[in-house]
């Protein structure tokens, strides 16, 4: 695969280039509220690379907190009255610079979720084919990191367009896509090289990956029966401390549940799709008034037995986790899926 070298001292200027033709996306350090987040980048500012490990994932960029996806008027002057209508978006072409390996891999399996067979979200799937990924590998992983076990990895490329290899003066870009060489060549980052650049980011890849000492194992998992799993005593201790704030649903890169939302004001409206938690008792209260998980335990079981047991039963493609290690880090009663899917496994 080719690899382009681009002078770090190019780099501020070729991606203010590359606005004529994309609107760019990468991670900011906002000091007043003390962590880094994936933003739309003004014109001339150029992302924190030393940021790209944001509190919160970049799921934002194809599927933001809350999205408008209708609006109507019921007033009669209005050629539009009593009609459904889609708002305008604006899905040109967009690079999310800085990501992270395992965050763009967390799109594949949110794909899964949003784009079927029977079934297209358009407004997250016209976002998501609206991006081109430039990552930033992790040569220096957090110890939160367990991307290696979970058919992730510091230098993953799945779900990336060009692979970023910080190499001190320079990054080293790996070209994986169409995609991926029309946004480098929109920059103007076209010098070649060397032919030693595959081996240079190899022995990086390498150091990187050695360098996360954190593992699961999920084999027995799949081998176990929803069942027993399920009836298992391991909830009440696991659920014990959890507080049900949400936050680890908030800051995972692959956490997709949503709530869809009407508010009116006067003659006019709209329907928002707004993130939601499984971890939350109203998530899934029903009209009635009866709410099947009523307790924290039944809501604790339901986040882990998704993530790690019904959604590798149903893809046979690994657990709904890439190990970025986010919950790990956020969790204020440090709940660690680490140790969650050591004891369903081994239990
Ligand atoms: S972040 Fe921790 S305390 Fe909050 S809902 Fe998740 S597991 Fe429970
Ligand atoms: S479950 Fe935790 S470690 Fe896994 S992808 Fe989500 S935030 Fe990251």
């Amino acid at each position: 695969m080719k690899v382009i070298n681009i002078d770090k001292k190019d780099w501020a200027g070729g991606l203010e280039k590359s606005q004529d033709k994309y609107r760019l996306f990468g991670p900011v350090k906002d000091n007043k509220k003390g962590y880094s987040e994936f933003r739309e980048l003004d014109k001339g500012k150029a992302p924190d690379m030393d940021a790209s490990d944001s509190l919160l994932s970049p799921k934002s960029i194809a599927f933001p907190p809350s999205e408008v996806i209708l609006e109507y008027t019921t007033d009669e002057k209005k050629e539009e009255c009593n009609q459904m209508n889609v708002p305008e978006k604006d899905y040109s072409s967009r690079a999310v610079i800085g990501i992270r390996p395992y965050d763009a891999a967390a799109f594949l399996i949110l794909k899964k979720n949003f784009d079927t067979s029977e079934y297209r979200d358009p407004y997250w799937c016209d976002s998501y084919e609206a991006c081109t990924f430039v990552g930033l590998a992790a040569n220096k992983p957090e110890t939160t990191d367990f991307s290696t076990s979970t058919k992730s990895g510091p230098f993953d490329e799945s779900g990336l367009d060009v692979l970023l290899v910080d190499d001190g003066k320079a990054y080293l870009a790996k070209v994986i896509t169409d995609k991926g060489a029309a946004f480098l060549d929109a920059a103007g980052f076209n010098a070649g090289a060397g032919d030693d650049a595959s081996d240079r980011i190899e022995k990086l890849k390498s150091k990187a990956e050695k360098a996360i000492q954190s593992t699961v194992s999920f084999d027995n998992i799949g081998k176990k029966s929803i069942l027993e799993l399920y009836e298992s005593d391991l909830w009440e201790d696991i659920a014990f401390a959890c507080i049900n704030c949400g936050t680890c649903t908030y800051v995972c890169p692959t956490c997709w549940c949503f709530d869809i939302q009407d508010e009116a004001s006067g003659n006019s409206g709209k329907r928002l799709k707004c993130w939601d938690s499984c971890m939350y008792p109203l998530f899934t209260v029903h009209t009635t008034g009866h709410n099947p998980r009523d307790t924290k335990v039944h809501r604790v079981r339901q986040r882990f037995m998704h993530k790690l047991k019904y959604y590798l039963d149903k893809y046979d493609d690994g657990i709904m986790c890439v190990g970025c290690g986010r919950c790990i880090r956020s969790c204020p009663v440090n709940i660690d899926i680490r140790n969650v899917c050591e004891k369903m496994n081994n239990n």
